[in-house]
């Protein structure tokens, strides 16, 4: 949404082009046939999983399929978006096989009803610091160019000087009535339908059950790392929710107060002011724009649940705080953050660089003159409401099977604690001081985690140095105290990442860290299965993970699993009747690493058998770089049956083909 906002403001206020940005969802699509010849329509979209839709854009795409079986039934072949001019922009990253995937099948699907494109496809690469001035800035030119040799008409407004273009401010915000007058209206930070794209029910599920895993781990010259399971309850819901094994879950963060508070300090608020009711009206009355953050409101209530103020400052905010700074050395400090890729690289997304802490240690950089701090100009606060990204949810695969409990869902938690050394130019001539990046979901949960439980390890330590982990806080009761109760919004969201419905069919399963989390539930199915007197194929379970005593995850839920007695029926299974096997590959236990993908080559000859003669089907879950390994070792395997590497690549083509081949993998 952040980047169809910029275009449409740029379209306007550079090129006159008046533009309306709407979230695919909220969008009737069937307009898109009997739009005018001068209206141009831009797509901003993103991937999920293996190239397809993400969840707001599943209604376009089955609008525009549904055309295309339309068309192709149809003799005459008429193209229902033959008037139609577009341009597409897709949002990727190439750490994922299917790179920007879905913008592909969406130009595809466009230009087989006949629309006509405008500019080229943009892609952009979140794995490349460089996306913005190769991807982003060169495909904004190209489509504003392009629309205006396609209809000069649409040219209406004026244009702006691009230096006022840049920093004019799209709302106003205005304190407002008392808040006795507004109670009723007030948004409070609740979450509302447009955030949730509207299509899949958000529903605030109270923490059942929340166990650690593992204890805070010293990962030596890596992160340190805590993993926890957690259950949630939806027997609440209503309309009752569910979810099949495989599926996800999407949960809602919340921004920690350490964030907010340096926002508030940034701008000097006192409590009363980041507290007290504000109006945000668009500047121009007459500008249509449904991204508007949602108002009447409160700062606080934007900053702590509306608005992404946890992730790495991009360079664009950075030009922002730049150009508003309230000193010169602020300004010069900011510049200095993004002067080239490297400055930005090593400075900023290394180490995770947040606006709040920036502006902080930016307001540390000036004398206070006549004891009053340098704050920051309200006018940037108006700025962020155009600029600053609205919370996302993260995504988990589930942990447990519908099948055990249908109104208990679990997801497996890695909690992301990355110690980063910041260079602080106000002490002792830049040394560096050692603080904790916390990543927003997993440590949100983290702290519901420590809500509802009891013991949890208060210290550990980082690089060998002890340190009291100074976790942030977070306002856990939610907006009027809809969250409270150890509660979490969440979302379930169908995968294709789903198990054989034939239970004499075996199963390779391959995750590396908490990428173990679907195959739980993958085998609380199986075991019941077996429970139930059904014969049941054998599982082989392959899992890499840094040292055993460290986070050897759901260690004893294996043990237990391989102690029990198999029953294949009349089934044969060559290399083994069991139905539980489990191989461990340990990264950090020996002299040097093993990493799941050894452990299959190792196996290679059970796992050609499993493939080539027992119809096994094989399911990888983990990082990207960890499943392409794993395929590359699987192909090898087919090779040792004495098949060519041609025919092996054709093998496993097929078996993906035939969905016996199945990846949950996120980078
Ligand atoms: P990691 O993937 O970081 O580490 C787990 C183990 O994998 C470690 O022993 C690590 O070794 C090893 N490893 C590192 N690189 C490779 C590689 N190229 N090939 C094989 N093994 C490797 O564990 P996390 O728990 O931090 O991350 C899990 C991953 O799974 C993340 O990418 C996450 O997005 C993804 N995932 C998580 C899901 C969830 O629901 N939580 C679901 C689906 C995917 P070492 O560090 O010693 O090098």
């Amino acid at each position: 949404m952040r980047f169809a906002k910029q275009l449409a403001r740029e379209l306007l206020q550079k090129h006159g082009i008046p533009a309306a940005v709407e979230d695919l969802d909220a969008y009737d699509h069937e307009c898109l046939a009997t739009l005018d010849r001068n209206i141009a329509v831009g797509f901003v979209v993103s991937t999920f999983g293996e190239g397809d839709p993400p969840d707001n854009a599943t209604g376009l795409y089955e609008t525009l399929s549904r055309w295309k079986g339309n068309a192709a039934a149809d003799r005459q072949q008429t193209q229902p978006l033959k008037d139609m001019r577009y341009f597409t922009f897709g949002l990727g990253s190439t750490k994922y096989q299917d790179f920007n995937g879905y913008v592909k099948t969406l130009d595809a699907q466009l230009l087989a009803l006949g629309a006509q494109r405008l500019g080229p496809v943009g892609l952009r690469d979140e794995a490349d610091s460089r996306t913005d001035e190769t991807t982003w800035l060169p495909w904004k030119d190209a489509v504003a160019n392009e629309l205006l040799r396609f209809e000069p008409s649409l040219v209406t407004q004026p244009v702006t000087s691009s230096a006022q273009s840049t920093r004019m401010p799209d709302y106003i915000v205005e304190e407002t009535a008392p808040r006795a007058r507004l109670r009723g209206v007030m948004h409070a930070g609740e979450h509302n339908a447009e955030q949730s794209r509207g299509r899949i029910k958000v529903y605030a599920a109270p923490v059942k059950n929340s166990r650690l895993l593992s204890a805070t781990i010293d990962g030596g010259a890596s992160p340190p790392r805590t993993y926890i399971h957690i259950e949630f309850d939806l027997s609440s819901a209503r309309p009752p929710l569910s979810y099949q094994t495989g599926d996800h879950v999407a949960v809602w963060p919340i921004n920690n107060d350490n964030e907010v508070v340096h926002f508030q300090q940034a701008f000097g608020w006192s409590s009363a002011q980041i507290n007290a009711p504000i109006e945000i009206r668009p500047q121009n009355s007459s500008h249509q724009d449904a991204t508007m953050p949602p108002s009447p409101t409160t700062r606080a209530s934007l900053l702590r649940f509306y608005f992404d103020i946890c992730g790495v400052v991009t360079r664009e905010t950075l030009q922002l705080l730049a150009d508003l700074a309230p000193t010169t050395a602020a300004r010069q400090y900011i510049e200095s953050l993004y002067a080239d890729d490297q400055a930005y690289n090593t400075q900023v997304v290394r180490q995770h660089l947040t606006c709040g802490q920036i502006m902080a240690t930016a307001m540390q950089l000036a004398p206070m003159e006549n004891k009053v701090a340098p704050f920051w100009p309200q006018e940037l606060f108006s700025l962020f409401l155009q600029t600053l990204p609205p919370l996302q949810p993260r995504y988990f695969s589930i942990a447990s099977s519908p099948r055990v409990s249908s109104t208990t869902v679990a997801i497996t938690v890695g909690v992301v604690t990355t110690p980063v050394a910041i260079g602080n130019p106000t002490k002792n001539n830049g040394s560096e001081r050692d603080t904790i990046f916390h990543g927003l979901t997993t440590n949100y949960l983290h702290a519901l985690h420590k809500r509802v439980s009891v013991a949890v390890p208060s210290a550990s330590s980082v690089n060998g140095k002890s340190t009291t982990w100074n976790q942030p806080s977070y306002t856990l009761a939610g907006p009027r105290g809809m969250l409270a109760g150890s509660k979490a919004l969440l979302q379930i969201r169908p995968s294709n990442f789903r198990m054989p419905a034939d239970p004499t069919v075996p199963l390779i399963l391959v995750a590396a860290g908490s990428g173990i989390a679907p195959f739980v539930g993958f085998m609380q199915e199986r075991e019941l299965q077996l429970a139930a007197g059904t014969a049941v194929a054998p599982t082989i379970l392959f899992f890499g993970c840094r040292a055993p005593e460290q986070d050897y995850l759901y260690a004893k839920e294996w043990a237990r699993l391989e102690q029990l007695e198999p029953n294949v029926g009349d089934h044969k299974y060559d290399g083994g009747q069991r139905f539980f096997s489990m191989y461990t590959a340990f990264s950090r236990s020996g002299p040097s690493k093993v990493y799941v993908q050894d452990r299959v080559q190792q196996e290679q000859q059970q796992v050609a058998r499993l493939l080539t003669g027992q119809r096994a089907a094989v399911y990888i879950c983990g990082s990207t770089a960890m499943a392409t390994d794993v395929k590359t070792v699987l192909q090898k395997c087919l090779e040792t049956t004495g098949l060519s590497s041609d025919s092996a690549q054709l093998f496993m083509r097929d078996l993906k083909k035939d969905k016996k081949l199945q990846e949950d993998v996120w980078a």
